[in-house]
This record gives structure tokens, C-alpha cells and sequence, in this order.
């Protein structure tokens, strides 16, 4: 509730139900906080055409709500893979073509690949730092292959109950085995399938083994390509990664400048730009920055300009984004890593040595 107040107070409210937003709520950490805060704002921009200021009311809650997925909401879903495919996602063109051999030749060209003697459609591990686009690439993956997506984060799978994570690992992979063609998304997968031995309660332990158990499952796993997603894949035991489990990992960079140029391209396509805007300017200045903090940079440039905008004559057609509006809110954004952060996880992934 404190939380809730902190944000909303921050804007001019009319009659919020605070008790109706707690019980929404429910499960929110505070980055979903904000970020629900965030839209119920930019729902009240859009809304207030003839108010002199934005008033935030229960309806523009309402619809910011429904925009808004607590991380811990997104527990065992069946997701529509989302709109998103891989033109919408900048630089990785790698990871991208490793990805659609993967994923998309085993499916489409199946009677070849059933000939074969060996099993080629093995798990695949996406690493790197967070924010570089692993769980976009999982949802794109999905879309571009046409296939399904079943997506898990990590923890939520964990439960402390006996038998209880196990059995949650085992009916996740029965649920993909009855939607395949499909891709099997694990995200922040260190959390659940962390290296053997390290655990007092013996819960990932076994986890980990039920891991093994249905990933060498070879005849039920035709048709399931399964993902994974982490920052720290040094921390996952070694034994998922061996051949024929998860033995294939690719690396998501961070962007570089010509990248960047890229991500800001695509993730601006919608916005309406002054004619001053020159995004090389922005991409050779935002070094250290990840996808995710390129995202939350034009979120910011957009929200003062529409700030900017005589709120009498507010319409969103014709708030602009300015070069002047960019750089300042770069100068007021940091990268999500420090540079000593970001040194800490490349020095993991080049030491990284899959399932030694
Ligand atoms: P990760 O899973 O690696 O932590 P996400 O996929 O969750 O990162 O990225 C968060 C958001 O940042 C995405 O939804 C997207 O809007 C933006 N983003 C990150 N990387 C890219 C990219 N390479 N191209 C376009 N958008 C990106």
C-alpha cells in the first residue's frame, strides 16, 4: 500500500480505490509497481485532452492494469507468442540464425530429419546480461516459427512442498508433449536448475534430476524445442549441458554502436520524431546500455514530450520527440549495469565452458 501511495502521489488522483488496487496487485514487486504506474499515468495523458493537468482515476488504472503482467504473475502460461517476430528485435543476427536452424528446420523439413539416426533437435541455452533480449528472442523465436509457446520462469516453479517442484517440472514438459509443435521456454533458468550438491533442502536437486530425466526423453521430446534463458549460466549444473540436453549455447551480446542504431530504430518506428533526431548520435552515446535500457530511454523522452505539449491542445498525434529531448533523458538515465558489472558477467561468459 505504501508503495502504491509513494508512486500515485507523485501525480494529481481522483478517487483511487486503493484497497481494490492492493488486492490487484497482489503478487507485484515494485518494478511492477512502477511500471503500472507508469502506464496509469500514460493512460491519463491520453485521456486528459481538455484537463489542464493529467489526473490519474480508477479507470486509467484499470486499463494500465491490463497492460501490466506481474513478474510473479507469469507463472506456468500458455502464451500466445506475441506479436513480435524477429524483425522487431535489433542486432543477435546470429543468435537468430542459429535459432531458426534449430528450431524451424526440424519442424518444417521433419520427414528428413526423423531419418536421421541421431536426434538433431537438441535444447538450446540463451546467455547474457539481462536486458539484451533473451526472453523477446524466445517469444520471436515462437512466432517466426510458428510454433507455440510455453513459458516458466524460474522460481515460480519452485515449490516447498515435497514432490512438489518435481512433479511440476514433469507436467510442464507433459503440457508441452500435447502442444508441440512447440518451444519450451525456461527463463531465469539458474534459479531452478542451480549445480547439484549446494542445496540443504535437496528441492533443486531433484529438480535438476527430473531435468535430466525428461530432457533425455528423446522419442516424447520430438517436436518440443526446449529453451532456456539465463545471466549466470555458470551457476547451472553442468551435466543440462551436455549433449543432446541443452548443448547448444549462444551467447547474446551486448549491443555495440551499429547495434544499438538498430534497437533504437526499431523500438522507435511508432514514435513521431522532430526532423533534428539523429539516433547515431544516441547509439554512440549510450554505450554500456543494454536493449531494455534503450527501451526505457525513448519511454522517457516520450513521456516529457508529452509533458511538454500544452496540455489544452493534448493529442498524441502530434507530441514530438526532439533531439533535445533525448539528451536529456540521457543525462538523466544510467545503464541498468555499472561498467564493473557488466566486466564481472563477460568475464563469466568468457570462461564459460558449457558442460565442463
Ligand atoms: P532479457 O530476457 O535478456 O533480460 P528482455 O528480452 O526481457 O531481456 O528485454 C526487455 C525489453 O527490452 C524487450 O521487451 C524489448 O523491448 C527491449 N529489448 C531488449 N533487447 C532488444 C533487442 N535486441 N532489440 C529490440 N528490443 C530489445
Amino acid at each position: 500500500l505504501l508503495l502504491l501511495k509513494y508512486f500515485f502521489n507523485q501525480s494529481d488522483t481522483n478517487n483511487l480505490d486503493y484497497n481494490e488496487l492492493l488486492m490487484k496487485t497482489d503478487g507485484f514487486v515494485v518494478q511492477d509497481i512502477k511500471d503500472f504506474y507508469d502506464k496509469a499515468l500514460f493512460e491519463a495523458y491520453k485521456e486528459g485532452s481538455s484537463k489542464k493537468h493529467p489526473v490519474i482515476d480508477q479507470n486509467c488504472c484499470e486499463r494500465a492494469l491490463k497492460k501490466t503482467c506481474s513478474l510473479a504473475l507469469q507463472n506456468v502460461k500458455f502464451h500466445s507468442p506475441g506479436s513480435k517476430t524477429f524483425d522487431d528485435i535489433g542486432g543477435l543476427s546470429d543468435v537468430k540464425t542459429i535459432m531458426i536452424e534449430s528450431f524451424l528446420w526440424p519442424v518444417k523439413y521433419s520427414n528428413i530429419f526423423s531419418k536421421a539416426p541421431l536426434r538433431l533437435q537438441s535444447g538450446l541455452l540463451l546467455y547474457g546480461c539481462p536486458g539484451t533480449g533473451k526472453t523477446l528472442l524466445a517469444g520471436a523465436a515462437a512466432k517466426q516459427c510458428n510454433l507455440r509457446l510455453i513459458s516458466i520462469k524460474g522460481p515460480e516453479l519452485l515449490s516447498k512442498y515435497i514432490g512438489a517442484s518435481e512433479q511440476a517440472v514433469r507436467d510442464v514438459f507433459d503440457k508441452a508433449q500435447r502442444a508441440k509443435p512447440c518451444v519450451l521456454f525456461f527463463d531465469e533458468f539458474d534459479s531452478l536448475a542451480p549445480r547439484r550438491g549446494h542445496d540443504n533442502t535437496g528441492v533443486t536437486d531433484r529438480v535438476v534430476n527430473q531435468f535430466l530425466t525428461q530432457l533425455d526423453g528423446v522419442e516424447s521430446l520430438t517436436g518440443v524445442c526446449v529453451l532456456a534463458a539465463t545471466s549466470r549460466p555458470d551457476l547451472l549444473d553442468p551435466a543440462l549441458l551436455r549433449p543432446g540436453r541443452l548443448d547448444k549455447q549462444i551467447l547474446c551480446q551486448m549491443p555495440d554502436t551499429n547495434d544499438r542504431l538498430d534497437i533504437l530504430r526499431i523500438l522507435s518506428r511508432k514514435l513521431d520524431f522532430g526532423d533534428d533526431v539523429n539516433l547515431e548520435e544516441i547509439a554512440e552515446k549510450t554505450e554500456d546500455f543494454s536493449g531494455a535500457d534503450l527501451q526505457s530511454l525513448l519511454y522517457s523522452a516520450q513521456l516529457a514530450s508529452m509533458k511538454l505539449t500544452d496540455d489544452q491542445d493534448l493529442d498524441l498525434s502530434i507530441t514530438q520527440i526532439t533531439q533535445t529531448l533525448l539528451l536529456d533523458a540521457l543525462s538523466k538515465t544510467r545503464p541498468s549495469l555499472t561498467k564493473s558489472e557488466r566486466r564481472k558477467y563477460e568475464q563469466i561468459y568468457a570462461t564459460f565452458q558449457g558442460g565442463n
